[in-house]
């Protein structure tokens, strides 16, 4: 008999990274429409837990309205001689594998965050309870990781006891985080990579150091050496850090060799702490994106739950598109928030320094770790909605980044007064596009560009010497 004959649905890898769209779905638990769900793992001890034992608090799957988001939580609790509280985050971060292995289950995002939705035709055939998602987590997790002699489950609904759940969550949250500060990557030689995500974005690996938390913000470098110790096949590996060929961009000779081969040769390079050149690749389930605005010369943050549109006048859901899918695309970078804690936040292009506009809310979360003197310097939702209204509160407030206008403007003027001198004997080259012969020199005519968009790789500008020599 397989181990899901008593299940109405399919349950296999076959159905990760399937996508359920609202007019497909029969209910959403958790997502952007409710504010409190949540997902918890707990190490118990063995008379703590009885196993297999399912428990739903509040209206079950059949119990709910078509078509209708309801707060939800999921807490297990495990037993086991090797099971540690090290291992409760990685466990925690393998539901989202599990469910997504249920056909037309879908489950997104992490913790405090989580994102789920039943399918209208998996309904119809019969997932009607919590009853067989719990029995469905409960197999998987016994047989993926041995470790696991005990598991129960409690489903919440009951948006009372979300609630309640929730705040106990978040408590314990910040407690695993606040365990991996202090250590330093300089301090270890190994860092930890996954690559659970690769089911939707397959060049995706996370490079999980001391100080550079996963992008999903749920594994620390604690539980990627917990996880990589106990399941050795898993998606969490350990990184023999190598050489560092740059303390400043975070780049290691080891992490270039496990990137490449684990993203099957689409990255070559990752720079740790920087946003721009070969920056770490984001999947999707960031929890926040710092996204470059030119204007300004610096970085906005943006966190999954922030509703309405950012400073640049996009809203969370357009930055995450052009910044997931594995890709590495400068100046749009899938963060953690508590990457934003670390000292290597972003260390290569300036840090905090850099930083211009954040959610009220995520700025309240990381407030403690924000250098003292840009306290009040960076605006949030409140101060600024436009690019205007931001220049404007930088320079009213001192924000160092008006300090790099003002560096960088002479150079700009210098540049204009010797090009126009010069043109006569600069002919344009845009590599790769021939362009010798358009006449340029000579002050005869104008090319005046509306409504155009251009995009180069590259603009080179060369000297031609009278000689007819570069
Ligand atoms: S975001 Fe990174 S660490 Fe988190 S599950 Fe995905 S690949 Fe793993």
């Amino acid at each position: 008999m397989s181990m899901f004959e008593d299940i109405p649905v399919d349950v296999g890898v076959v159905y990760e990274g399937e996508r359920i769209r609202r007019r497909e779905m029969y209910v959403e638990l958790g997502g952007p429409r409710v504010q409190y769900k949540f997902e918890l793992v707990r190490v118990k001890k063995p008379e703590e837990v009885e196993d297999g034992k399912i428990t739903i608090v509040g209206p079950d799957l059949k119990d709910l309205e078509e078509g209708k988001s309801y707060p939800f939580g999921i807490y297990i609790e495990v037993a086991g001689k090797q099971l540690e509280e090290d291992l409760e985050g990685v466990i925690e971060r393998r539901i989202h594998e599990y469910c997504n292995y249920i056909e037309g289950f879908m489950h997104l995002n992490q913790r405090y965050d989580i994102w789920l939705r039943l399918s209208k035709k998996s309904y119809k055939k019969g997932l009607n309870s919590f009853m067989y998602i719990g029995k469905v987590l409960q197999r998987l997790f016994k047989s993926e990781l041995p470790i696991i002699e005990k598991i129960q489950i409690t489903f919440f609904t009951d948006p009372e006891k979300v609630k309640e759940m929730y705040e106990k969550a978040l408590k314990i949250y910040e407690a695993r985080d606040a365990r991996a500060r202090g250590l330093k990557d300089e301090e270890v030689d190994t860092f930890y990579g996954c690559s659970l995500c690769q089911s939707f974005a397959p060049t995706h690996v996370c490079v999980i150091t001391p100080q550079r938390y996963s992008n999903c913000g749920a594994i620390s470098w604690f539980d990627g050496r917990a996880a990589a110790r106990v399941d050795p096949k898993g998606p969490l590996f350990a990184i023999k850090k190598g050489e560092c060929l740059d303390p400043v961009k975070g780049e290691y000779t080891g992490v270039n060799e496990a990137v490449k081969e684990k993203s099957l040769g689409a990255i070559t390079r990752v720079w740790l702490y920087t946003a721009f050149g070969y920056p770490h690749t984001s999947c999707g389930c960031f929890e926040a994106i710092a996204f470059y605005i030119p204007e300004v010369d610096g970085f906005g943050i943006v966190h999954r739950g922030f509703k309405g549109v950012t400073v640049n006048g996009l809203p969370f859901s357009t930055l995450a598109d052009s910044t997931a899918g594995g890709r590495q695309i400068d100046g749009f970078h899938g963060i953690s928030i508590e990457y934003m804690r670390s000292p290597k936040f972003l260390q290569a292009d300036g840090g905090w320094h850099r930083v211009v506009w954040v959610p009220s809310e995520v700025l309240e979360r990381v407030k403690d770790f924000i250098p003292k003197e840009l306290i009040g310097k960076i605006a949030t939702e409140k101060d600024a909605t436009n690019i205007e209204e931001l220049k404007k509160f930088l320079i009213e407030k001192g924000h160092p980044i008006v300090e790099r206008w003002k560096e960088e403007a002479p150079e700009e003027k210098e540049e204009e007064v010797v090009e126009e001198k010069e043109i006569p004997e600069l002919p344009l080259t845009i590599e790769g596009v021939p362009v010798a012969g358009v006449p340029m020199a000579g002050g005869g005519f104008k090319i005046i560009l509306k409504n155009v968009k251009i995009k180069a790789k590259k603009a080179i500008i060369r000297r031609i010497e009278k000689s007819g020599g570069k």
